[in-house]
Order: C-alpha cells, then structure tokens, then sequence
C-alpha cells in the first residue's frame, strides 16, 4: 500500500528494546515524512544509534512497531528491508579502487556488468567524485572519503537511508561544507533520511525537523526553529544552544501574559504566555542570550517602559569572550547569578565597547523568555 506523500513514510508505535533491565529505547512513537531530512539528536547514550539500528533490523525491538511505506517490518529481515544503513566508522575496503569500493554492493547482487557501470558512474557524479573512480581510499582526503562512502550507501537507490554520525570524522570546516552537499545530494535523489548525531549545530543545518532523544525517549519533536524557539522543556531549552534558566512562581496571569516573580534574577518577569499555568504554580524562565540586551543605561532600545522594573536587572561584567562573529558577555547581576549575554560584532572598532567589570543594565522584550512548567 503507497501512502500519501504527507503522511507517514516511517511510522514507529510505541517502540521499546531491552538489554536486560535496561532500557534503552523507552515507548518511542515517531512519524518520518517521505523526502524529509529526520536528525535524531542527542546525548550519549540516549537511545539514538539502537533505535536507528531498529530501523535497518539488526536489533529487534522488546515491543512496539516499526511500519516503512505502509509495510511491517516485525519479520523482514535487514536485506529486504527498502533501508541502507551509513555507519560511524564508514571504512571503504582499502585495496579497491573507489568504483570498486562503490559498485561492491551490487556486484553481491549480481547486477549485469553494464548496469553497475552505469549506476556507479551516476552516482559517482552526484557525489561529485566522477573523476576519482580509479584512485584507492588512502589517495583521497577525509571529504572525499565519506563523499565515496555515501556514493556506496546511495547506489542501490534505499528509499531510505540511515545516517550514524556520518560527519563525525571530518573537520569543522569540512563538515559544515559536506553538510549542505549532503543536502543537495537528498534533494536530488529525493531519498529519506534519518541521521543521527550529537552534534546540535550539525542537527539544525541538515534537519527539515528534530527529535530530541533523552534517557531512550523523545523529549521533543519539531522543526529546528520550534526546538530552538519553543522548547518544551527545560532539558530540551539547556540541550539545545545556551540558556539563562530561572525558577519563579506565578504572580500574575493573564490572557496573553504572565508576571514570574523570580528570587534568583531578582526581577519580576512580564513574559508573553504560551503555556497553560496558574497563579502560584513554580515554573522556570528561559532567555537565550541573543534577546537580551545589554547597556550602559537601564532603558535601552526594546527595553521595557521607563518606570517599570519588569524584565530589567543590573549587574557586573566579570568576563568576555571575543569570538570573532559575536561577543559573549558574563555578567554577575545582583542576585548573583551569571547571565550570558551574546552581541555580534556588527561594526570593526565600534564606539567604546563595554569593558569588564563594568556595570551594566540587562534587558528583554516579553516575546523572548519562554516560560517551562516542566
Ligand atoms: P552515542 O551518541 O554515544 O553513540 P547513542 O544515543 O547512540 O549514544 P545507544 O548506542 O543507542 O546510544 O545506546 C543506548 C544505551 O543502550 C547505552 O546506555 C548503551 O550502553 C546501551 N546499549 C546499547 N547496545 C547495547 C547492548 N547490545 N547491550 C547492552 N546495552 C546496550
């Protein structure tokens, strides 16, 4: 049965596997869209490369299900399975040359010798190694390398294929640029991927959506904005980028706001309500450092009206870190606890930047906290 194109092309129920007494991969239940890039991101440890694993069938699941394109997967066994699997550690077979290294697969099959010819040659351009298929493995750089790995993982055409780690051996630089070739080369194939990492940044640039994975269950599923934006929790908000997390009670609440009086910020925060909560319920305040404003004066641009004393603290610089791009400012308010402030450097040798130990005034508009009851 061909499912519709927005529905479920991965549809995982209630999925749990067991070492023992060990769980490792707790009720998960997952829908993975036909042609989307899935990142399943998160700690070590949390699940990620087992379930993945469920998927190409080399474990079998304790309960739940596991359905592709319609079909259940309880009895199939890897090699019929419509999934190629790209592993951690990817190694190419180090004395054949790469059109051997990637037509290996189809040989096994006894594919006609035109055919693989054929297909190797394609998708040897697609990774735009066309011009490499004689040289060995150890001629090639670490891009290449995982460029011919993928070759190798894409030929047989999986309608599916599983990513672990697949940049992990790469360099900063090189990842970030195989990275947006990887996006190409999905696009162009029009293959669903699921990729698994720990790297969050790596998650955000590849993903058409996220799920976070914690202790062998999703914390969150969402696009990587929403994760970012509107985390869901508090482990989800500290997992994901830097955050300044308060615990307040509710003082105050409105239809489209809630007042938080928080003891350790020492400041009353007016934040836009997006969650359901009461009076006097305990929930905690995230603000990323990027919406925070920062100033020699209590009432800068976006800062609250003059007069009011919400979403305004004051505190010391105790430490700046100048990245280049953007600077990170630790300022110890006067409750004494640290915010992270984060400004970019828009212009070379600004006016007079804000030095260490002075005292400045920090600020943020209502839509930027995002208030957690869990
Ligand atoms: P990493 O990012 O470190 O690769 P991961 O999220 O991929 O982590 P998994 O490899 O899925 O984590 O492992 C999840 C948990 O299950 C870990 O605590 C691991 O020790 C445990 N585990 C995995 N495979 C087995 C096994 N065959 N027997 C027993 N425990 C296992």
């Amino acid at each position: 049965m061909k499912l519709d194109p927005d529905s479920a092309y991965v549809r995982i129920a209630n999925l749990t596997k067991r070492f023992g007494d060990f769980v490792a991969v707790d009720d998960v239940s997952l829908d993975i869209r036909r042609g989307e890039i899935f990142c399943l991101l998160g700690g070590s440890g949390s699940g990620k490369t087992t379930l993945l694993r469920m998927l190409a069938g080399f474990e079998s699941p304790s309960a739940g299900t596991i359905r592709i394109d319609g079909a259940d997967m309880s009895a199939i066994p890897p090699y019929e399975r419509p999934v190629n699997m790209m592993f951690q550690s990817y190694a190419l077979f180090p004395h054949m040359s790469v059109e051997r290294n990637v037509a290996f697969g189809l040989e096994q099959e006894g594919v006609g010798r035109e055919q693989i010819r054929r297909q190797v040659g394609e998708i040897l351009d697609i990774v735009k190694m066309g011009g490499f298929g004689a040289r060995k493995p150890h001629q090639l750089s670490g891009g290449q390398r995982q460029r011919v790995a993928l070759a190798r993982a894409l030929v047989k055409r999986p309608k599916l294929l599983l990513l672990d780690e697949p940049l992990a051996a790469l360099d900063k630089k090189l990842r970030e640029h195989t990275q947006f070739e990887l996006i190409n080369i999905q696009q162009r194939l029009g293959v669903t991927f699921i990729v698994v990492t720990h790297d969050q940044e790596e998650a955000m640039t590849l993903g058409t959506r996220l799920g976070v994975m914690n202790h062998g269950k999703i914390a969150q599923i969402g696009t990587p904005s929403d994760i970012y934006e509107s985390p869901a929790t508090r482990f989800v908000a500290d997992f994901i980028g830097s955050v300044n997390m308060f615990e307040g009670r509710v003082s105050d609440d409105g239809a489209d706001y809630l007042r938080i009086q928080c003891g350790e910020l020492g400041c009353t925060v007016r934040a836009e309500r997006t969650v359901s909560c009461t009076r006097g319920a305990t929930v905690w305040t995230a603000i990323r450092p990027e919406k925070i404003n920062i100033s020699r004066q209590p009432f800068g641009a976006g800062a609250p009206q003059a007069g009011s004393a919400e979403n305004l603290v004051r505190g010391t610089v105790r430490e700046i870190a100048y990245m280049g791009d953007m600077s990170i400012y630790l300022v110890q308010i006067d409750s004494g606890r640290m915010m992270r402030v984060t400004l970019p450097n828009i212009m070379r040798g600004a006016e007079r930047p804000i030095a260490r130990e002075e005292s400045v005034w920090l600020s943020w508009h209502g839509s930027s906290p995002v208030i957690l009851t869990e």
